[in-house]
C-alpha cells in the first residue's frame, strides 16, 4: 500500500522539513507488522512528493509471537495490498512529530496552508465511493476517485470495494495526517488493534479543531471506536455535542464553535446584570459555563449539576479543581443528581443557568423538572436557553426534519418555547423575557433562544 504527499508550494522541498525526512534519502522503519519505507520520487523547487511504502508482512500477522500482531485472519487476506489501520500506525511511528504539529527546523510552516495533494493505492471503502466524499468533502478537499473491477476480466462482476484516491486541498500538513489518520480506518470499518479506553482520546485529539463540526461525526465516531456504544457516547459527549450542529458548515480552520461561545456569555452577563453571586449550573456538562463563571470575582459560590458522571469527571478535569489557588478554593462544587428528583442542596441560590439541557429531558419528565427547578429550588432568577426549531432548515448539514443532536427529545419553535415559558412563569409567580442568540434570519429567527425568569417580588 502506498501513501504519496506532494506539494506545489514553494519550494516544495520544505515538505521535507515538515515531515523530518530528507528528500536525497531512502529511509526503512521497522513496524510490529512490517516495514515503512519513505522516499521522494520527486524532490524540486515546484513541485515535491513523499511516498510512504508499507510492506506488511501476513504470515507475522497472524503469527503474535514473533512479534507480529496477532490478527485473527488467515493468511490470505486483503491487508498486505490494502490501507487501512496499519496505514495509521504507520503515520503515527514514521511521521509521528508532523502528525502532532511539531517542525523545529520551520516552526513557521506548521500551521501554514499548503496546497497539498494525497493519493491512496488501494483504499477500501465499506459504503464506497459515496462515503468518501462524505468523509472527506466537508472537510474542503477535491475528491478523485478511480474505483477498480472486482475482476478486469468478468466486468460483469461489478466494482470492488477498492479504490484509488487523491485528496487535494490547501491546508497545513498536520490537518491532512490527521484527516488519514483518523479517517483511513473508518473507511476500511476495521481496526487491527484492540479498541479501548485511550482510543477515545487519540480520536479527539487527532480530531481537534475538525471532528466536532464534521456532518458524519457519529459515524466517525462509531466505526472508528468499533461499535462500542459506552466508548462512542463517550466521544461524542466529549465533542462538545451541543455545538457540533449550530454554526455555519464546517470549515477547515474552525476551532471553537462561536454560537456556544455567544451563548455563555449572554448566560454570564445576564447573570451579572440581575445581581447574581451564588449560582447554580444545572446540567452543566463538562463545564464550559463553569469555567467563565469560575473566572468571574462577580460569582462567589458556584455549584455545577449533572446526571452524567462522565461528564462531572471531564468538569473535574478542564477546571483543574484539585489544582486551583486557594482563593477560589471552596468556591465550586459539582454534584452528581437528575433534575427531575427534588434537591434540597440546590435550594436558596440568586441564580441558575440551565443552557441547553431543557431538550435533553423527556417531555414525559418535565412537569418534574419544572417543579424541581421553579417550585423547590427556586433560584430568584433563571436564564434558560435551548434550541429555535424553525432555524435548523438553515443548517446545510442537517437533513431535514433531523433535529441538531441525537440525544435531543424534542426542539421547540419560538411560539412553543415562549408559550412553555409563559405557563411555567405563570404558574410558579416569574416574569419571563425571551430573546434570540445568535444571527437572526428574517423567517427562522435566531438559532438559539434564552428565556430569563425573574421571581415576582423580587
Ligand atoms: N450546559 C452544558 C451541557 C449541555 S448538554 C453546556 O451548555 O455545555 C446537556 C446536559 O444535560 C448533559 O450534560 C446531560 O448529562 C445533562 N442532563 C440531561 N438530563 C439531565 C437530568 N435529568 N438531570 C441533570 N442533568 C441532565
Amino acid at each position: 500500500m502506498l501513501l504519496t504527499l506532494t506539494t506545489t508550494h514553494r519550494p516544495a522541498t520544505d515538505l521535507g522539513y515538515l515531515l523530518h525526512k530528507h528528500p536525497e534519502r531512502l529511509q526503512t522503519f521497522p513496524l510490529s507488522f512490517g516495514e515503512a519505507f519513505v522516499f521522494y520520487p520527486e524532490a524540486t523547487e515546484e513541485r515535491c512528493t513523499a511516498a510512504l511504502l508499507l510492506g506488511v508482512d501476513p504470515v507475522g500477522l497472524v503469527r503474535p509471537k514473533s512479534g507480529g500482531v496477532g490478527m485473527n485472519h488467515q493468511y490470505v487476506n486483503d491487508r498486505p495490498y490494502t490501507v487501512s489501520s496499519f496505514l495509521s500506525v504507520a503515520l503515527a511511528q514514521v511521521f509521528g512529530t508532523a502528525l502532532a504539529g511539531h517542525c523545529k527546523a520551520r516552526p513557521d510552516l506548521v500551521s501554514q496552508p499548503l496546497p497539498l495533494e494525497a493519493g491512496i493505492a488501494v483504499l477500501p471503502s465499506q459504503g464506497g465511493e459515496p462515503l468518501i466524499r462524505r468523509l472527506f468533502e466537508p472537510l474542503g478537499y477535491r475528491v478523485a476517485i478511480t474505483g477498480a473491477a472486482l475482476d478486469d476480466e468478468f466486468p460483469a462482476w461489478g466494482e470492488s470495494p477498492y479504490y484509488t484516491v487523491s485528496l487535494s486541498a490547501t491546508v497545513p500538513l498536520q490537518q491532512l495526517l490527521s484527516h488519514l489518520y483518523v479517517l483511513v480506518p473508518v473507511l476500511d470499518n476495521d481496526k487491527h488493534y484492540y479498541v479501548g479506553e485511550d482510543e477515545v482520546a487519540k480520536l479527539l485529539r487527532h480530531g481537534e479543531g475538525w471532528l466536532d463540526r464534521h456532518p458524519e461525526r457519529e459515524l466517525i465516531a462509531w466505526r472508528y471506536l468499533k461499535r462500542s456504544r459506552r466508548l462512542v457516547t463517550e466521544a461524542l459527549t466529549r465533542l462538545a455535542p451541543e455545538d457540533a450542529a449550530d454554526d455555519d458548515p464546517p470549515s477547515l480552520n474552525a476551532r471553537i464553535p462561536p454560537l456556544h461561545e455567544q451563548r455563555l456569555k449572554a448566560v454570564v452577563e445576564t447573570l451579572k446584570n440581575h445581581g447574581v453571586h451564588r449560582v447554580l449550573d444545572l446540567g452543566c456538562g463538562e463545564g464550559r459555563l463553569l469555567q467563565q463563571l469560575l473566572r468571574d470575582p462577580a460569582f462567589t459560590e458556584i455549584v455545577g449539576l449533572d446526571v452524567s458522571h462522565i461528564a462531572l469527571e471531564h468538569a473535574r478535569d478542564r477546571l483543574h479543581l484539585d489544582r486551583l489557588p486557594s482563593r477560589l478554593q471552596g468556591k465550586m462544587t459539582l454534584l452528581h443528581g437528575s433534575l427531575t428528583y427534588r434537591d434540597r442542596r440546590l435550594e436558596g441560590f440568586d441564580g441558575a443557568a440551565l443552557v441547553e439541557v431543557i431538550e435533553h429531558l423527556d417531555p414525559a419528565r418535565l412537569p418534574a423538572f419544572e417543579r424541581v427547578v421553579f417550585e423547590f429550588a427556586r433560584p430568584q432568577v433563571v436564564v434558560l436557553t435551548t434550541p429555535n426549531a424553525e432555524y435548523n432548515r438553515l443548517f446545510p448539514a442537517l437533513a431535514a426534519g433531523c433535529m441538531r443532536h441525537s440525544d435531543h427529545r424534542f426542539e421547540w419553535t419560538r411560539q412553543q418555547f415562549a408559550a412553555w415559558a409563559q405557563a411555567v412563569a405563570d404558574r410558579f409567580g416569574y416574569a419571563v423575557e425571551i430573546q434570540g442568540l445568535g444571527p437572526e434570519d428574517i423567517d427562522a429567527g435566531a438559532p438559539s433562544q434564552m428565556g430569563v425568569f425573574i421571581q415576582h417580588g423580587r
